[in-house]
C-alpha cells in the first residue's frame, strides 16, 4: 500500500512516485515559523497542508519522523540577508526581550496549531539551541573552500557550485519576483547570489543575541539553521522537506547549496511546497502588518476547523484566495457535516467490505498528489452511500486520521453559522414562506418575515443564486 503515494517534487518539477531512502520510514523536515509575530492564516495554510502530508504518509503505512525548527534568530527583514533581524524588530515593537518574544509567539503558534488539529512535529528545535552545530558546519564549509570571510562576516560562495539554482533554470532576477521586500546590495559579497552564514558585522549591530565564534562575537544567518537542525535529527539523507513557495528561493536553494557542499552528496530527495494564501491585495504576509489570525476568525464566530476545511477544499499547488463568502459557505457545510455525522446510529453492523472499498478510494485520492478536495468528496459519498451507519461512522473516523476535521465529535454546540439546528430549520421554513408570499405579491407579508427574522438576529440577502441568510 505504502508505495502508491505520488507527490509533486519541486526539484524535478514532476509528480513522482514517493520512494523513501529506507523502506517503510520517512524523514520529513518542515521550515518552522519566525516567531516575531502571530502566524497568519496564510502561514497556517502551509502548516495545515504539511500536516495533511504527514498524516497521509502515516495513513499509507509509513513510519514518519518529522522535525521542525523555530526561527528565533537570523531571519532579517529581507530574505536576501539585509535589514534588521525580524526578532529584534518584534522585540522593539513590544518593548520586550527577543527571548520573551520568541517564547510568547512560539506558544501562540502551537496553540493555533492545536486549534487547527495540526499535529506537533516529533522534534521541535529553536535555532538558538544549535549555535555550536552552526559554527561547526560553517567551519567545514570554510575548510572545503565553499565559504569566505569578508567585512567580518562569513559568506557562502555560490560560484563554487556547478548548479546553484537547483529548483529552476531561471535567473536570480526572475526568482526574486514575488519574494519579500526590496533588496539592497551587500558590497562584501563576491557574487550577487552569495549569502551570509555568520554575521559579526551588519548595518544593524544592535542585535540582542550574540555568540562567541571563531570569527568573533556574532550570530548566524537564517539558512544555516535548517541544514543543521535537520541533519542533527534526521541524518545526512532526508526524504522530504516542506515549506511555502516563497521558501523555494532563496531559503531552500541556499539550504541545498550549503548542505550538499558540507556533505559532499545529495541531501534531500523530495521538496514539497505549498502555494500562497492571498487576500484581495496579494500574498498575505506578516510584514504587511494587517493580517488575519485564527483568533480573529474565532472572534468573528468561525470554528477554527472551518478554516482547515477551507484549505482542504483547494489543492495545495494552487494559490488560494481568502474570502469571507467562501468561508461562510464552508462554515455551513462544516456544521452540516458534524450534524449529519452526529445522527448516525452506532448500534448498527459494520460492513467490512464496504469499509475497505471506501477506504481504498480515499487513499487513492490523497495518494494522487494529495488531492484533498477529492478526499473531502469521499466524505460526502460515504454519507450518501447505501451502507450501514456504523460503516459510515468508522469510515469518517478513518478519514479523519488525515483530514483531522473532528467529523465524529458530535454536533457543533455553537454551529458554523452561530445558530442551532432547530433555528436553522425555522429560518429555512421562513425563507420558503417569504418566497411564496412574494410570488403571491403579498409584499407586506414578505417584509414582515424579513423583520421577524431580523429580530432573531438573522439577516436575509436576495442574491442571484437565491436567498441567503447570515447572522446580523
Ligand atoms: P515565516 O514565519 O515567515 O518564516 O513563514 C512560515 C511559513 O509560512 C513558511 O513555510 C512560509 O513559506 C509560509 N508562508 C508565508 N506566507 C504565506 C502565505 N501567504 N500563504 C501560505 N504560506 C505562507
Ligand atoms: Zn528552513
Amino acid at each position: 500500500m505504502e508505495n502508491n503515494i505520488k507527490i509533486f517534487n519541486t526539484l524535478t518539477r514532476k509528480v513522482e512516485q514517493f520512494v523513501p531512502n529506507e523502506e517503510g520510514k520517512v524523514s520529513m523536515y518542515t521550515c518552522g515559523p519566525t516567531v516575531y509575530h502571530f502566524a497568519h492564516i496564510g502561514n497556517l495554510r502551509s502548516y495545515i497542508m504539511e500536516d495533511v502530508l504527514e498524516k497521509a504518509l502515516r495513513y499509507a503505512g509509513y513510519d514518519v519522523k518529522r522535525v521542525m525548527n523555530i526561527t528565533d534568530v537570523g531571519h532579517l527583514s529581507s530574505d536576501a540577508d539585509t535589514g534588521e533581524d525580524k526578532m529584534l524588530s518584534g522585540a522593539k515593537r513590544e518593548h520586550k526581550t527577543v527571548m520573551e518574544i520568541a517564547q510568547f509567539y512560539t506558544d501562540a503558534f502551537f496553540s493555533d496549531c492545536e486549534k487547527l488539529n495540526i499535529k506537533r512535529p516529533d522534534v521541535v528545535e529553536p535555532a538558538t539551541n544549535c549555535i555550536d552545530e552552526f559554527i561547526h558546519m560553517i567551519e567545514v564549509l570554510l575548510e572545503k573552500g565553499y565559504a569566505y570571510i569578508a567585512g567580518e562576516n562569513v559568506y557562502f560562495d555560490t560560484s563554487k557550485l556547478t548548479d546553484y539554482y537547483v529548483f529552476s533554470s531561471q535567473s536570480e532576477k526572475e526568482l526574486m519576483v514575488g519574494v519579500r521586500e526590496d533588496v539592497s546590495e551587500d558590497e562584501n559579497k563576491r557574487n550577487k547570489s552569495d549569502f551570509v552564514l555568520w554575521f559579526t558585522k551588519s548595518k544593524f549591530d544592535n542585535q540582542e543575541l550574540k555568540w562567541e565564534s571563531p570569527w568573533g562575537l556574532g550570530y548566524p544567518g537564517w539558512h544555516i539553521e535548517c541544514s543543521c537542525i535537520s541533519m542533527k535529527h534526521l541524518g545526512e539523507r532526508m526524504d522530504i522537506h516542506c515549506g511555502g513557495v516563497d521558501n523555494i528561493f532563496p531559503h531552500h536553494t541556499n539550504e541545498i547549496a550549503q548542505s550538499e557542499a558540507y556533505l559532499g552528496h545529495k541531501w534531500c530527495n523530495y521538496w514539497f511546497h505549498v502555494h500562497h494564501l492571498n487576500d484581495k491585495t496579494g500574498k498575505m504576509s506578516k510584514s504587511k502588518g494587517d493580517f488575519l489570525t485564527v483568533s480573529l476568525l474565532e472572534e468573528k464566530g468561525y470554528h477554527p476547523l472551518v478554516y482547515r476545511m477551507f484549505c482542504l477544499q483547494s489543492h495545495y499547488r494552487k494559490p488560494l484566495e481568502f474570502s469571507y463568502e467562501v468561508l461562510d459557505n464552508m462554515a455551513n457545510a462544516y456544521g452540516k457535516l458534524r450534524r449529519t455525522a452526529a445522527k448516525l446510529n452506532a448500534d448498527t453492523v459494520l460492513d467490512e467490505n464496504a469499509f475497505a472499498e471506501y477506504k481504498g478510494k480515499f487513499l487513492d485520492a490523497i495518494a494522487e498528489d494529495l488531492n484533498t478536495s477529492m478526499a473531502l468528496t469521499m466524505v460526502y459519498e460515504v454519507l450518501k452511500a447505501d451502507i450501514s451507519d456504523k460503516t459510515k461512522l468508522e469510515l469518517l473516523k478513518s478519514f479523519d486520521e488525515v483530514l483531522s476535521l473532528d467529523l465524529t465529535a458530535g454536533e457543533l454546540q455553537d454551529d458554523d453559522s452561530g445558530v442551532d439546528a432547530e433555528l436553522e430549520t425555522y429560518i429555512l421554513a421562513k425563507i420558503e414562506e417569504r418566497k411564496a408570499a412574494k410570488k403571491a405579491k403579498d409584499f407586506a407579508r414578505a417584509d414582515a418575515i424579513r423583520a421577524e427574522l431580523l429580530e432573531k438576529g438573522i439577516v436575509l440577502e436576495d442574491t442571484r443564486e437565491g436567498v441567503k441568510w447570515k447572522k446580523a
